[in-house]
């Protein structure tokens, strides 16, 4: 039996897993990552949490060939290095050479979302596809490219494919990269989030008041969607709109790289078709020679976090 060691490294956890060779995660371990801390102290927990779920796999570090390792942030795979984690304030970090320290022998790192999209494609059920992209809305819109036959699209420097910051509106919304109009600006919870407080600050008769016992603070990525669904109007267009964003976001991804599969992934995706089928909609009206060409398969993303863990121990298994 073949075993794979990941270990998913976020702002909030870091989060270590074994997977086995159906690619299901048989041990995990999660620590909060303290994020305070200095650089070396965390990458020294990452090891320690590997070890750990090693051992509660009842398994020595030597069954594994590699660690995995899935960061936030842009990561240069040739040098090991994370250009920048804002979230932990990190900047030009030898991730790979501090580990080494801890845990000797092939270590491979990539960026988180990389992970789960690669994840979701060797594990989900985007498996059967041979080239998928992933989507990922949350307080951000990240995302991955697999390209045919099995291997990460990372491009130069590791820079490559941020899909949340492609221009959707010229000058349009602030964005949390500092730029405006960009995907991530319209179609994150966030930006949805944003609009649902707008759309119901101009609308007292709305719903959504009631929904939230009138506080702001307790407005989420839900609420104009539950609404909608009972009838409000006001909730109902700020759910139209953002899938007009969504939708628009998508068909020029799919213009752009034609993938076989779309793999939509964030807790949002548990709307399923009543956010995927106006999408699909959105596509065949926007999609390059949509009239001879079948659309790509557009589909929930299926293993939630278990997607980053999973992708991360199988990077030894990515095709070069
Ligand atoms: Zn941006």
């Amino acid at each position: 039996m073949k075993y794979y060691l990941g270990i998913d490294l976020g702002g909030t956890n870091i989060a270590a897993g074994v997977v086995n060779e159906e690619f299901n995660i048989v041990a995990q371990v999660s620590r909060p990552t303290e994020k305070a801390r200095p650089f070396g102290e965390i990458v020294a927990d990452m090891a320690d949490a590997a070890r750990e779920a090693a051992q509660n796999a009842g398994l020595d570090m030597d069954a594994f060939s590699s660690v995995g390792i899935g960061a936030p942030g842009p990561v240069d795979p040739d040098t090991g290095r994370l250009a920048f984690v804002t979230n932990l304030g990190w900047k030009n970090a030898p991730l790979v050479d501090e580990f080494k320290k801890h845990i000797a022998g092939p270590a491979y790192l990539a960026n988180d979302a990389d992970c789960a999209a690669f994840g979701e494609y060797r594990a989900g059920d985007a498996k059967k596809y041979p080239s998928v992209l992933f989507i990922t809305l949350g307080t951000g819109v990240g995302g991955g490219m697999i390209l045919d036959g099995g291997r990460i699209f990372s491009g130069a420097s590791g820079r490559g494919f941020e899909p949340g910051h492609a221009t959707l509106v010229l000058d349009g919304a602030r964005c949390g990269c500092g730029g405006r109009g960009c995907i991530e600006a319209y179609a994150s919870v966030t930006a949805l989030i944003r609009e649902t407080i707008e759309v119901m600050a101009a609308d007292p008769r709305s719903l959504r008041h009631e929904m939230c016992g009138g506080e702001f603070s307790r407005v989420s990525g839900r609420t104009s969607f539950e609404a909608a669904k009972q009838g409000d109007a006001a909730g109902q267009i700020v759910v139209d709109n953002y899938i007009r964003y969504l939708g628009a976001s998508i068909s020029s991804l799919v213009n752009s790289l034609r993938p076989h599969a779309v793999l939509i992934g964030g807790g949002i995706c548990n709307e399923g078709e009543y956010l995927l089928g106006p999408v699909r909609e959105i596509m065949k009206k926007t999609l390059y020679s949509a009239d001879t060409i079948p659309p790509p398969v557009l589909m929930k993303a299926t293993l939630g976090n278990a997607a980053g863990i999973i992708g991360a121990a199988l990077l030894e298994t990515q095709a070069l």
